[in-house]
């Protein structure tokens, strides 16, 4: 019987695989990758409540000394956001020759139900990542200008993105920044127009489906953003190459996040107007 490795670390993130029997569900083998995150409060100097914090492009906004609740309240949006997205959305199959994952030992052969697991910590220690988060004083009045290592407090709302003709989403910041230190590139990357500018607007989608994704700025997932899980598991298994192993949905929920918040203006609605059946080649 094949067997594998149950805890692999990794300068991106570390990784760990428990048998069903410790498992949520009982059923898979559980799949984790771990990200270890240091948030970091950006605070004004001692003795003071507010001061003025730069975002990214440099313009001050005035912000607030972090308390326990508002972290709390930050740190444990951000977590949810994150796993609302990317948890339990995938299973990893097998390859066909893979004599492993079997239960109980020797019995039927078991897919593994990816997960996610997002631990915050405070101090830099073996973290995969660094935030640094700005407590806005007047959220309502800012435009703090974000990016993938320098967050406000206001990222861990949902934004709507109006897209064009009245068709608009809601985008997920902190599931999509996780999208990229889990090692995936926006949806169109690959795109003609996006090779010269990765930070190109036409990377993020040549098309709805692709903008809806939660790397082209919406909420929704497609099979191909279970990479970070099917390019781990080699590393787990010393077997087999990335492709041999084939990712499925783990329920028609995780087809269907991110939908939720999808919505066309009533003006824009096209009436259905029916083919002429003289029209249509049979
Ligand atoms: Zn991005």
């Amino acid at each position: 019987m094949d067997s594998h490795i149950e805890d692999v670390r990794g300068s991106d993130y570390d990784s760990a695989i428990r048998p069903p029997y410790v498992a949520e569900d009982r059923i898979h083998y559980e799949f984790t990758l771990i990200l270890r995150i240091f948030m970091e409060q950006l605070n004004p100097p001692a003795g003071k409540q507010i001061f003025q914090a730069p975002d990214h492009n440099g313009r001050l906004w005035p912000a607030l000394r972090w308390n326990r609740a508002s972290w709390l309240d930050f740190t444990g949006r951000y977590t949810e956001m994150v796993l609302k997205v990317w948890d339990k959305a995938f299973l990893l199959v097998p390859p066909a020759n893979f004599d492993g994952f079997l239960w109980p030992p020797g019995g039927k052969r078991r897919t593994l139900l990816c997960r996610l697991r997002i631990k915050i910590q405070d101090t830099a220690d073996k973290a995969h990542a660094r935030i640094r988060v700005v407590r806005l004083a007047s959220p309502s009045r800012s435009s703090f200008r974000s990016n993938s290592g320098l967050y406000d407090s206001e990222d861990v709302k949902l934004t709507r993105i109006r897209w064009k003709d009245g068709v608009s989403f809601l985008h997920n910041t902190p599931a999509h920044e996780v999208g990229h230190l889990l090692g995936l590139w926006h949806s169109n990357s690959g795109g003609e127009k996006c090779s010269e500018d990765q930070g190109s607007n036409e990377c993020y989608g040549s098309n709805l489906y692709e903008r809806m994704n939660v790397m082209g700025g919406g909420g929704m997932l497609d099979l191909e953003d279970s990479r970070p899980w099917r390019h781990r598991i080699p590393f787990h298994t010393n077997r087999g190459r990335m492709a041999d192993w084939k990712a499925e949905w783990a329920s028609s929920e995780a087809q269907l996040r991110g939908l939720e918040g999808f919505e066309v203006e009533e003006k824009y609605k096209q009436p259905y107007v029916p083919p002429k059946p003289g029209l249509i080649d049979l």
